[in-house]
């Protein structure tokens, strides 16, 4: 018997022990009979890659980290598993007949690949949908600031010096890092191809170098430009800017392409809120880009 304290989110800690015990330290894993081993003080079934709960552990907990559907929640999960499911890139494969002779309902099936749809067509930060792999010492804190120092392409590419070097990564963390990119890149590269809507973090570096002009400001782009204006809200997301979709007294610009609706001009007088050309928009990232002999392609 314990006396334990929990506050918030944070693990349980244990003041005191109040009435000891025997305790029964189990020698094989209850999900597969491996034998367990220490690893510090925690005793795992190293039998990662097939051991049934761990396996259908990290199949529930990508859909829980994603956060964005349900559906897939334990239950489903282990029926998928008795059917021979065992990765995350078989799940997305799955079609609505597909389903149905796993036993699920036909309402059920259609729902579920719906929610799959849905999954990869909401926009999720990447260091959420890295974070959903469950890597050890990935949790969503370390990938966020991995991802704000290297983007989502390049993580695969890292070695351990580069890693250790980032702000808060020990050696060690860093060393489970580059061994866990190692075993998730193929999943990784077979979920790529469902497309994800990824919100890609801001690189640090771009937004220090960017901080003191248009950093954080709150812009709205409207109207036809004459670059592509998806590539433009991506490039203005990359350093930093937040985008906004209507005009409100919280909007700093307005930058207009060419046939704007008078409304959202009308709404930018009303609030204060200081209209740019296309060309005024450009010439001030461009300007920018000199002072800092910045090598940002705007493409
Ligand atoms: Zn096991």
């Amino acid at each position: 018997m314990i006396e334990l304290t929990r506050s918030g989110l944070v693990i349980p800690k244990i003041n005191q022990v109040l009435k000891s015990a025997p305790v029964k330290i189990p020698k094989l894993c209850p999900s597969c009979s491996e034998a367990l081993e220490w690893e510090s003080d925690f005793l795992m079934c190293v039998n990662h890659d097939l051991c049934p709960a761990q396996v259908i552990g990290k199949m529930e907990y990508f859909f829980k980290i994603l956060a964005n559907n349900d559906g897939f929640g334990i239950a489903t999960i282990e029926k998928l598993y008795e059917h021979g499911i065992r990765k995350i890139s078989q799940i997305y494969a799955l079609s609505a007949s597909d389903l149905s002779d796993m036993g699920f309902g036909d309402k059920t099936s259609t729902n579920l690949v719906n929610q799959l749809k849905r999954s990869t067509n909401e926009q999720i930060e990447d260091w959420r949908f890295l974070a959903a792999f469950g890597v050890v010492r990935m949790g969503m804190g370390n990938c966020e600031n991995l991802l704000k120092t290297y983007p989502l392409n390049e993580i695969f590419e890292l070695n351990l010096e580069q890693i250790s070097a980032i702000d808060g990564f020990a050696e060690l963390t860093a060393q489970m890092i580059v061994t866990g990119l190692k075993i998730i890149q193929t999943e990784f590269n077979l979920l790529s191809r469902y497309r994800f809507n990824l919100e890609i973090t801001s690189l640090q570096k771009n937004l220090e170098e960017f901080a003191h002009v248009l950093f954080g400001k709150k812009i709205v782009f409207t109207g036809k430009m004459q670059g592509s204006r998806d590539k433009m809200k991506k490039h203005a997301k990359s350093i930093g800017i937040k985008i906004l979709t209507s005009v409100s007294a919280k909007t700093d610009y307005l930058v207009v392409g060419e046939k704007v609706g008078q409304k959202k001009i009308e709404s930018a007088k009303k609030f204060g809120v200081k209209v740019l050309s296309e060309e005024d928009y450009q010439a001030m990232i461009e300007r920018q880009m000199q002072k800092n002999s910045l090598q940002l392609s705007l493409n």
